[in-house]
């Protein structure tokens, strides 16, 4: 039966990843104006690390596309660090389970302010396939402050970066991008 499910899925989400670049995201269309935000925010370029907290791995797949050169993020300035010290946003997946939720808080309690949180597919909010149980602690906006909530199973990597993006209004109420 779970095969069924699965194939489904397949079936009925197709490739996000090779869905047209939107014509909104300034990141592929106008890369001085996002260079410029992103300088009016961060400083210089914004700097992501991504937590696994116990994904399925799609998401981190719609994630791993946005560094191709479709989207080409890393060449205005967003890239991905593997030390929360150096940090901006933290960039999370998965349902927050309970082995990874020690490593996610000391992951955001290593990065340096000011830093967001972007929440990335149905996993981290109220639609989680996985739910609450004895192995996931479930809501990811209960346990820290969730700036952008990504919604999708998964969501397409464009909807990523317009999460990203969203970081650069700077108000501390959830955004949900879908
Ligand atoms: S939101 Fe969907 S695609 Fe993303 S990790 Fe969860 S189950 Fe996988």
């Amino acid at each position: 039966m779970a095969i069924f499910m699965m194939l489904k899925k397949i079936l009925d989400t197709g490739m996000v990843s090779e869905m047209p670049v939107p014509t909104d995201l300034p990141a592929c269309h106008d890369e001085q104006l996002l260079q410029s935000r992103i300088c009016e925010v961060f400083g210089r370029a914004v700097a992501i690390r991504h937590v696994d907290t116990g994904s399925c791995n799609a998401c981190e797949l719609e994630i791993n596309a946005l560094s191709g050169p479709h989207y080409n993020i890393e060449g205005v300035g967003v890239t991905f660090v593997a030390s929360p010290r150096h940090a901006d946003v933290l960039l999370v997946t998965g349902p927050v389970t309970r082995h990874m939720e020690s490593a996610l808080m000391a992951a955001w309690e290593a990065m340096p302010a000011p830093k967001w949180v972007v929440a990335v597919g149905d996993c981290t909010g109220h639609d989680s396939l996985f739910g609450e149980n004895y192995a996931v602690h479930g809501k990811l906006a209960e346990i820290l402050p969730v700036n952008v909530m990504v919604t999708g199973c998964p969501p397409s990597p464009a909807n990523i970066l317009r999460g990203i993006l969203a970081c650069f209004q700077g108000t501390m109420t959830i955004k949900h991008v879908d």
